[in-house]
C-alpha cells in the first residue's frame, strides 16, 4: 500500500498530491537494481578477462610466427603490412555482423511492419501452457534497444529480461498477457508455439510436452541457504 502525502495545491509549486512508495518497497527495488548492475559488471569483467587472455595468446603466436618468417626471408615488412590491412578489414566486418560479442537479433525488418504472426487461441490454452513462451530467452534488436521500451538483461546483453520467477519482465503475472504488446520484439511477433516441442507434444489435441516442466524449474535451496535453479537459459536463437 502507498503512503500518501497531502499537499495544499494552491500553496505548492509542485503540482498535485503525490504518492511515495513505502521505504521497504524502495529498498527491494534498490536491491534489485544493485543486483542487476552487479550482474552486468560481472559479465563485463568476465568477458574482458577472457578476451584479454585470448588476445595475449593470439598476439604471442602471431609475433613468433612473423619473426620466424622474416628471419628466414619468407615475407617482407611491406607484404606483411598490406596483408594486415586486408585481414583487419575482413575481421571488422565479421565482428560487426555478430554484434561484437553481445547477443543481438538481426532486425533488417521494422518490427511494426512484421505481418507473419501466427493466430493462436492463447486464452483457451493458457491453463495448459502457463504462458511458457514468455519464459524463453532471445536477443533483442537494435530497434528495441533504441526504442528503450523492452527491458534487457543487464547480466547478459542484450537478451530479454527475465524476473526471478523465470517469466519475461513484461508478462502480466495473472493474465499472462504481454504488458508491452504493441511494442513487443519481433521475435515475439514471429514466434509460433505450434511446432515447439518444448511446449506442445500435440498442439491440435492440446497435449503439452513432457518437457514443458523444464521451462518451470523448481527452486532448490542448498544447505548454506543459496537458491539454485535447475534450468540454464536457452540459447539466443531458441
Ligand atoms: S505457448 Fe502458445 S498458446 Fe501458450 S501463451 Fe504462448 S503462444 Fe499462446
Ligand atoms: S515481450 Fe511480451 S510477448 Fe515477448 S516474451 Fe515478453 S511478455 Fe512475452
Amino acid at each position: 500500500m502507498s503512503q500518501v502525502i497531502e499537499f495544499d495545491e494552491a500553496a505548492s509549486h509542485f503540482g498535485p498530491p503525490q504518492s511515495f512508495p513505502e521505504p521497504a518497497q524502495d529498498d527491494a527495488r534498490f536491491e534489485q537494481l544493485r543486483n542487476d548492475v552487479a550482474a552486468g559488471l560481472m559479465y563485463a569483467h568476465g568477458r574482458e578477462n577472457a578476451n584479454t587472455s585470448k588476445v595475449l595468446e593470439v598476439a604471442s603466436f602471431s609475433y613468433a610466427l612473423i619473426e620466424l618468417l622474416m628471419e628466414r626471408g619468407v615475407i617482407s615488412v611491406e607484404e606483411l603490412d598490406e596483408r594486415k590491412k586486408q585481414v583487419g578489414q575482413r575481421l571488422s566486418e565479421k565482428f560487426a555482423e555478430k554484434g561484437m560479442g553481445v547477443a543481438l537479433t538481426n532486425d533488417e525488418q521494422d518490427k511494426y511492419a512484421y505481418e507473419g504472426s501466427a493466430e493462436i487461441d492463447c486464452e483457451n490454452r493458457i491453463a495448459l501452457c502457463r504462458g511458457a513462451c514468455c519464459r524463453l530467452s532471445f536477443a533483442l534488436t537494435v530497434q528495441d534497444l533504441e526504442e528503450g521500451r523492452v527491458k534487457w538483461d543487464l547480466g547478459r546483453p542484450y537478451m530479454i529480461r527475465h524476473d526471478e520467477d523465470g517469466y519475461c519482465h513484461h508478462v502480466e503475472r495473472t493474465s499472462k498477457r504481454c504488458g508491452i504488446y504493441d511494442n513487443r520484439p519481433v521475435v515475439c511477433r514471429a514466434y509460433d508455439c505450434r511446432k515447439d516441442t518444448r511446449i506442445w507434444e500435440d498442439f491440435e489435441n492440446r497435449t503439452v510436452s513432457p518437457d514443458l516442466e523444464k521451462l518451470f524449474p523448481q527452486r532448490e535451496t542448498t544447505e548454506d541457504g543459496q537458491t539454485l535453479y535447475q534450468l540454464t537459459r536457452t540459447p539466443a536463437n531458441a
